[in-house]
């Protein structure tokens, strides 16, 4: 027998995570269009209250978009995903831990699930529910942006406003990507760095 170079007999998962601007809708997209060569039975999905560009599309901050189905909760997608062989899943940090329940559930039916999500909240802290996706996942690929305040590989969110909700959306009105040494925990801090990029 030929070893092969992925699972035979069930799906898997694939993990795309990092901080903000670091590409991992991007990389989401690269995969998904890939795999449309092979099969026309993808789909993807995102959380509802992710409007900040489309309803009905994942969008790159370089303009580059998907068609996907908004669900409100991780449980839809199992009652949404049909035939899909091919699963793509934007935003995942949006959902809760029952993401991980139903990721588990579509690989154990054979299906590929690929799922880009932030993998640090704005504090740094670790985004649930990526870390126990990424524990379940056969692949993990961490994406990084460029520092705004050095240029060099940023993994960090920086928030820009004083919010102290976990989630507030918004894109580079309200965050910027910057590596360990440039974050601050303080939005007016950070606000009040100087950016001699540009
Ligand atoms: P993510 O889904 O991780 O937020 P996207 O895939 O939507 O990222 O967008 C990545 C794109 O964001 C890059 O290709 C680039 O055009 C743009 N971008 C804006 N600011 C930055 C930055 N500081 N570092 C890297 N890319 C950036
Ligand atoms: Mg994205
Ligand atoms: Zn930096």
């Amino acid at each position: 027998m030929i070893p092969r170079a992925t699972p035979v007999g069930t799906g898997w998962i694939e993990v795309v995570c990092g901080c903000m601007f670091s590409g991992k809708t991007e990389e989401l997209i690269r995969r998904l269009n890939r795999a449309r060569f092979a099969t026309s039975r993808v789909l993807v999905f995102k959380p509802a209250i992710d409007v900040r560009f489309s309803e009905g599309d994942v969008v790159s901050h370089s303009a580059l978009r998907y068609p996907c189905i908004p669900v409100r909760a991780a449980g839809e997608i199992l009652e949404r995903v049909g035939d899909a062989v091919v699963v793509g899943i934007d935003e995942a940090q949006f959902f809760d831990m029952d993401l991980v329940r139903v990721a588990n559930r579509l690989a154990d039916e054979g299906r590929r699930v690929v799922i880009a999500g932030l993998d640090q909240d704005f504090r740094g802290e670790p985004f649930e529910p990526i870390p126990q996706l990424m524990a379940v996942a056969e692949y993990v690929t961490k994406t990084l942006a460029v520092c705004v305040v050095c240029g060099s590989p940023a993994d960090r969110s920086q928030r820009l406003v004083e919010r102290d909700a976990r989630v507030v959306l918004g894109a580079s009105d309200v965050y910027e990507a910057r590596c360990r040494g440039c974050w601050r925990p303080d939005p007016q801090e950070a606000r009040q760095q100087v950016l001699p990029l540009g």
